[in-house]
């Protein structure tokens, strides 16, 4: 299996960092409220890699919140997946920065703010309040398997679709080593959503069409919620929150954003 990278000593921004010896030792430095705190998603015990990236994590978690993620519950799965496994290691230092990064054949893993802004507007689906997990949830495009992984920590069951082979083959080994019996990864034209698992109580896309596909329509289950990047009037790309309600469908129009298109067939 190919080795992921280590985590570089070289991430930290310069500022001094708790040293892993304080945090295995006697002395608490971190307070017991910060989501990093929680065990990194597929570990089954603290290593050091997921002590020294913990620091860097929390500080990516706090400024999520400043900019307006408010859901303790996608606060703290940003804060326990390790973003830095899932790119290439030449861009491992970035890993904790908002920007999306490239993942190879063309495609990028989105934005922490995005992934925390969409997977929490999921959560607030009218037919889930209240609701501490999600039931199943569909996402297309796998892409590097990171938006999977935190999906994992907040939904019972993860249907993950991907076009591009290399692209699915990558996740699964990204993957595989954090052991999420949860996550179901299909290679296939997410365009056709995935049957076999529908109905489910969220999708979410990470690459943006012309129009929603009617088969994430139909694969919705009543009081689901889907969330996806669709080309508006104006030839912009916004997010776009669809419900499934016993009225009918209810759409709104969010803000602009910028994902790869969404390409029928695979390849
Ligand atoms: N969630 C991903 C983001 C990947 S970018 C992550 O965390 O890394 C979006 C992905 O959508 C790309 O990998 C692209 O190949 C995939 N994609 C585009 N159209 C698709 C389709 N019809 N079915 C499945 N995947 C698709």
């Amino acid at each position: 299996m190919k080795q992921r990278p280590s985590f570089p000593a070289r991430l930290d921004s310069g500022k001094p960092q708790a040293a892993p010896k304080t945090l295995l030792g006697a002395t608490r430095v971190v307070t017991p409220q910060s989501p990093a705190r929680a065990k990194p998603v597929g570990m089954a015990s603290p290593t050091g890699v997921g002590l020294d990236s913990s620091a860097i994590r929390a500080r990516m978690v706090k400024k999520l919140a400043e900019q307006g993620i408010d859901d303790a519950v996608v606060l703290e799965a940003m804060g326990r997946v390790e973003r830095h496994r899932f790119v290439d290691s030449a861009l491992v230092n970035q890993a904790y920065e908002d920007t999306s990064l490239p993942i190879g054949l063309g495609q990028t893993i989105s934005k922490p703010n995005v992934v925390a802004r969409m997977i929490a507007l999921l959560r607030e689906a009218p037919g889930l309040q209240g609701a501490q997990l999600m039931g199943r949830v569909l996402e297309i495009g796998t892409g590097c398997g990171y938006q999977a992984a935190v999906l994992a920590c907040v939904a019972r069951e993860v249907y993950s679709i991907e076009r591009l082979r290399g692209l699915h083959d990558k996740a699964r080994e990204n993957l595989r080593p954090m052991r999420l019996p949860n996550v179901h990864m299909i290679f296939g034209d997410g365009m056709l959503g995935y049957a076999q698992g529908a109905p489910y109580s969220a999708i979410i896309s990470a690459a943006g069409g012309e129009n929603v596909p009617q088969a994430w329509m139909d694969q919705l289950a009543m009081g689901g919620r889907l969330v996806a990047p669709t080309q508006t009037q104006s030839g912009q790309q916004a997010l776009v929150v669809i419900d499934k309600t016993p009225q009918g469908f209810q759409q709104m129009l969010l803000e602009p954003v910028n994902f790869v298109p969404l390409k029928s067939g695979i390849a």
